[in-house]
């Protein structure tokens, strides 16, 4: 039995990993600090024998005993309000975190995954966005913590890989939504759904002109998935190429809740990317991967979820460490 450490393991996308490497017959070691994370999304697991829960901090030095096969770093907050409220962690996370997590793989001789992001990209002059564009990143900017801690992550992955011949697999993730999105993360999709429920007004930032590009969590498993088992060590995109305004994207939101709210506009944060879209040639031919579910029925999904949370959960403060 192969055996996975899977980081950020309580918390969205993490969460969705640990069910299905459980899945396709791994042992899954989930290691999460709990600062964004919520133990809630992988309470299922704690009742099987192929799962164990370490509550680490992988900014400090990282071990587990016994064997590890496989190991995906996705441990990070993930969302703008969070860049601003744990800005220190942010940074070192993706940097000291990367470094403890690579130094790890070497020792257990583990292939490694980290999880970039669209973020390397920056507020793109690039349209779509392709794995050979640079960015355009400002690094002092409120999503610089996150967005150099990344890009540093990828450097010193690629370091691992070239001068120690670690077996290293890059991810760019772009927008992704499912259930087990932290409610109050201040994402568009959760905030337009919580918003919603809770018969407020929906607040789109901006003129909502500016564009993103929504991918089913289901399907970017399946994409890193594919790209671990493969033998390909440059950074790879996974997101679904069909773009949307963020304007549109609140109003398929209206439409989907019945809400009677109204759409109603605060300012633009700071280096907020105007628009965002991936180019996935490169996972399209070396992993043949590409979504599959539309964002009709993925928000029907994600819907569902959120409408089965409890009215404390609906309105708990947007933060445990606020
Ligand atoms: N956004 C918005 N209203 C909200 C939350 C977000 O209009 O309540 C906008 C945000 O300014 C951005 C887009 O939605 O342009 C996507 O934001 P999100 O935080 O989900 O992701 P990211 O900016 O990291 O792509």
């Amino acid at each position: 039995m192969k055996r996975i450490l899977i980081t950020g393991a309580a918390g969205f996308l993490g969460s969705h990993l640990c069910d299905r490497f459980i899945k396709e017959g791994f042992e899954v070691v989930g290691m999460d600090n709990l600062i964004t994370g919520d133990l809630k999304n992988i309470e299922h697991l704690f009742k099987l024998k192929e799962f164990v829960f370490y509550h680490h901090d992988v900014s400090k030095f990282v071990h587990v005993p016994g064997t590890i096969d496989y190991i995906l770093h996705f441990a990070s907050p993930a969302s703008p309000i969070d860049y601003l409220k744990i800005p220190i962690q942010t940074l070192k996370v993706g940097s000291l975190g990367t470094h403890n997590l690579l130094g790890f793989a070497l020792a257990k001789k583990a292939r490694i995954l980290v999880a970039s992001t669209s973020e390397v990209y920056g507020d793109p002059q690039v349209h779509p966005q392709n794995e050979d564009y640079w960015g355009n990143v400002n690094p002092i900017g409120p999503r610089g913590v996150y967005d150099e801690a990344k890009r540093f992550q990828e450097a010193i992955t690629m370091a691992y890989h070239t001068y120690h011949k670690l077996e290293t697999r890059i991810v760019r993730i772009f927008n992704t939504y499912g259930p087990r999105m932290r409610l109050n993360d201040g994402r568009a999709l959760p905030a337009f759904i919580g918003q919603a429920l809770r018969g407020e007004d929906i607040t789109v930032f901006g003129d909502g002109s500016q564009t993103r590009s929504f991918c089913y969590v289901d399907d970017l498993v399946e994409g890193i998935y594919r790209l671990l088992m493969s033998d390909y060590v440059y950074p790879v995109n996974i997101g679904n190429p069909v773009e949307i305004t963020i304007k549109q994207f609140a109003e398929e939101i209206i439409q989907l809740t019945g809400t009677k709210q109204k759409i109603i506009y605060k300012p633009l944060p700071q280096d907020d990317p105007k628009q965002r879209r991936p180019d996935i040639t490169r996972a399209k031919k070396l992993l043949g991967w590409e979504p599959k579910i539309e964002r009709e029925e993925g928000l029907k999904r994600t819907y569902e979820y959120f409408k089965s949370l409890t009215p404390a959960e609906l309105t708990k403060s947007a933060h445990r460490f606020s």
